[in-house]
This record gives C-alpha cells, structure tokens and sequence, in this order.
C-alpha cells in the first residue's frame, strides 16, 4: 500500500509541474535552485508568482492560504492596499538617495517610542542587526565572549552560526551544550568566543558562564524562540538572565527581529523584561527589507566614526523607510494586532479541539498572532525537547495540506504560523476545515499507530 506521505508527495508533483521545471533550470545557475537553503523543499522547492490579502499563487496557478507570511514577515499580509498607494508614490519619486531621506526622524522617533528604546541604527535585514549588536556589545564592555541559546537562528553570520540545529550525538547530554558549528568555514577563534547554553535552563547558563563571568560581553536570545517552533519563556527566566547581566556586567540583547511584529510593543511589552539592546526586522518593514538595532542611550552612543562601525549603502533607503512607516503607523497597529491576535487564538484553540478529539499526539503552543503545532506528548521548551517531535508526520501534515489550498504554517517543524491583519474569520474556518480532514487521513493511514496517544 502507498503511505500518506508518498502518496501526498505524488498529488503535490502532479500540482507543480511548473514549479519542478523552475527548478531544473534554477539549479542550473543556483546551487539549490534557492537563495536561503531554509527554501529548499524536497525533491524540489515551489516557486510562486502573486501574493495578495492572505492568499499566495504558485508558478502553476494554484491557490494557497497563507499562514506563512514570508517566515513572519508580512503581519499586515500580502500587498496591503495602504502600503500599495504609499509605495507607488515613493517609487515615484526616487528609491534610494545616497542621502538620509527627509522622513527618517519621523520612523525612528516612532519605532523608538513603540519599542521603548532609546535610540537606533537602521538597516535590512536581521542578520545585519544582530551582527550590529554582537560588535556593540563587545565594543561597549570591552569583552569577547557571547553567550546565545541552542535553537536560538540569529541570522547567518559567524559569531552565532553555532548549536542552531545541532544533533543530540554532536551537543551532548550535559547541562553545557558542546560548541556545534552550524556551518563549515567558520573560524575556531571565532567560536571560542561563543559560549552555548539551554534555553530556559537557567543552571545550564550559569554553569556555561562560570569560568568566564569577566568576560562576558552580552547575552543574546529570542525572548520567544521561533526557530525551534513556538517556545515561551518560562516564568522568571528572562528576569534571571537580567540579573545575571546585572551581576556580571554583560549586556542582555532581545533578538526581536521575529517578535517585535507579533506583539505590539514586542517582547518587553509582553514579559515586562527590558534588555539593554534590541534587535528588529521582517514585519516592522511590511514586506520590505528593514531592520533595527536599538537600546539605551549610552550603549547606542558608542555607534559613531571612530568608534564603533555601522555603514550600509541600502541602510534606510526610503523605499524601507515609507514602507515601515506606514506599516508602522497605518497598517500593524494596536486595534490591527488585537483583532489577528484573537483570530490566531481562535487558530491554536481549534487545532487543540482537533489535536484532542483525534487523541493525537501532538501540542500547540501558541501567544496571539503566532503558534505551532509539534507532533509530541510533551511541550517544547528548549532544543532537546524539540529533538524528538516526529518530523516525518510534520512533512506528511504540511505537504497534505498544501494540497488542500492551505499553507498552514512557515516551511518546517521548527517553524510556526503568522495570522495578518488581512486574514478573516473564514479563512480561520477554511484553515481548521482543512486540518480536521488531514488528521482523519493521517489516522487512516499506516503512521496512525505511533501518532495516537496511548490510552
Ligand atoms: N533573528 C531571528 C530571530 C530570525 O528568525 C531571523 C531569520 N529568520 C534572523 C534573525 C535573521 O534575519 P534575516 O533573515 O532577515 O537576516
């Protein structure tokens, strides 16, 4: 008998012919056919030709339901009609000066405000902010070593391409995670500066920081982890890392990049922890590529000539700058975040009634706009209980459901949905319609067995 999965995968290469020829001449001129390797889907990645509102159309015209939202980049969704009518003006009149633009003080004054930051630098993309922090960091205290959490994708840049997916033989089972390069060419001297520890575990940071307490420059992490899933904070973790930065005088860092779009004032609006840097991206710049480095007065101080480097010749083009503002100020605001907030609720609690009817062995852990689902008995609370989700019956779950018209979360078990201001109620209704009818296949088929509770 064909399995759910290969028969899934089979309907799917049937519906993206177009998409497998793309790929055949992609790989021609890309290694991978992509151009970031997260893209890649096996046997080949699907290539799309027109966003709009909550839904996405593939190269072959079929129509998808997006909860993807380019990895949680698009919170206003796709071609918001306000941001259209903006950026057809701004395209208009010039996309890139070489010049700050006349508007600049109006977005960091407002992103400053929002996220209750003293000050900040722009830029494009995530990697460059956290890049931009770690060197503040180091910079400021006059300190080498980073600590950052194991799971924790901070971009993919040297410092912290370390224990971002490593395997359970290559991290070990200690409280202090082995050094796991995540990547081949990075230098030894440059990850003996890391320092790895568990996620909300916090012996597991005070025993990685022990010996190195003098010289600890910054602690860095997601406050919500949203590359190992959806993993809250457990209550009192982030206010120890605070008090262990205060104790030893390293700076604590929120990598926001994923966050700052999903709660309204990000993650110290949400746990009441203030860190003394914060780092920006993906939805603040509906759509566009802008990011943020921002914190208290003093540290941010030390970015001038001289001092500490920060330059980028697309560093707020005005094209990022009219689309962050608008996004900011007209599109992602409070009464926006509240209403795709409650409609994400209504997403995490229809899948738990599915999940629990089912009696399926899975969990949602879920906070507003944003959640997921891990095929487990357990919670995920850090990468090593992550490691043991099924991630066979996750790729069978999304692959059955792209077939079904609904993108139902960003690509890959570690990964979790966005809801926009865009979706509505019946694109809730049509997501949780096409989740029930994957379960009962899923249930039929021969992987029922392992996924079903035991009773
Ligand atoms: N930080 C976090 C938390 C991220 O999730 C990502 C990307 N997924 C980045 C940084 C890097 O951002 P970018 O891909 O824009 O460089």
């Amino acid at each position: 008998m064909e399995k759910i999965g290969e028969k899934e995968a089979n309907v799917l290469k049937k519906r993206t012919k177009r998409s497998e020829k793309i790929f055949e001449e992609a790989k021609k001129w890309m290694p991978f056919g992509v151009n970031s390797n997260y893209r890649y889907l096996d046997p080949y990645p699907l290539y799309f030709s027109k966003g709009r509102g909550s839904r996405l159309w593939d190269a072959d015209g079929n129509e998808y339901l997006d909860f993807n939202m380019a990895f949680g980049s698009l919170g206003i969704g796709h071609s918001h009609p306000v941001l259209v009518k903006a950026m057809r003006r701004r395209i208009e009149n010039g996309t890139i000066f070489g010049f700050e633009g006349e508007d600049i003080a109006v977005l960091a004054k407002t992103i400053c405000q929002r996220f209750k930051v003293d000050m900040v630098k722009l830029s494009s993309t995530g990697l460059e902010s956290t890049m931009h922090a770690v060197r503040l960091a180091r910079a400021y205290t006059q300190r080498k070593k980073i600590l950052k959490f194991e799971g924790c994708y901070h971009g993919s840049h040297d410092t912290l391409m370390v224990n971002v997916k490593p395997s359970l033989a290559k991290t070990g089972k200690s409280t202090v995670p082995n050094i796991v390069p995540s990547s081949q060419g990075m230098l030894d001297e440059i990850l003996q500066n890391t320092i790895v520890a568990q996620f909300n575990n916090i012996d597991s940071v005070e025993e990685a920081v022990k010996k190195d307490r003098d010289d600890l420059a910054g602690i860095i992490l997601e406050p919500i982890p949203m590359n190992m899933g959806f993993v809250p904070p457990k209550p009192g973790f982030l206010e120890a890392l605070r008090r262990l930065c205060d104790e030893t005088g390293a700076l604590l860092i929120f990598d926001e990049v994923k966050t700052c779009g999903k709660f309204y004032h990000g993650a110290e609006g949400e746990f009441g922890v203030t860190p003394d840097l914060k780092t920006m991206g993906k939805a603040i710049g509906g759509g566009y590529p802008l990011s943020v480095l921002g914190g208290k007065k003093k540290v941010m101080d030390a970015i001038v000539p001289g001092v500490v480097a920060h330059a980028g010749t697309f560093n707020s083009n005005p094209v990022a700058v009219t689309a962050g503002l608008v996004t900011l100020t007209k599109i992602l605001t409070k009464e926006k975040l509240a209403y795709a907030a409650k409609l994400g609720g209504e997403l995490a609690d229809g899948y738990t009634d599915i999940i629990n009817d089912a009696k399926l062995k899975a969990k949602v852990q879920s906070i507003g706009v944003s959640g997921t689902m891990h095929f487990t008995d357990h919670e995920v609370t850090d990468w090593r209980s992550f490691l043991d989700v099924n991630v066979g019956t996750w790729w069978t779950y999304y692959t059955a459901m792209l077939n079904r018209g609904v993108i139902p979360m960003a690509t890959g078990p570690d990964e979790q949905w966005t809801v926009s201001v865009q979706h509505t109620k019946e694109d809730i209704t049509t997501h949780l319609e096409a989740f029930k009818t994957v379960v009962r296949e899923l249930l039929r088929s021969e992987v029922s067995m392992e996924m079903v509770e035991a009773i």
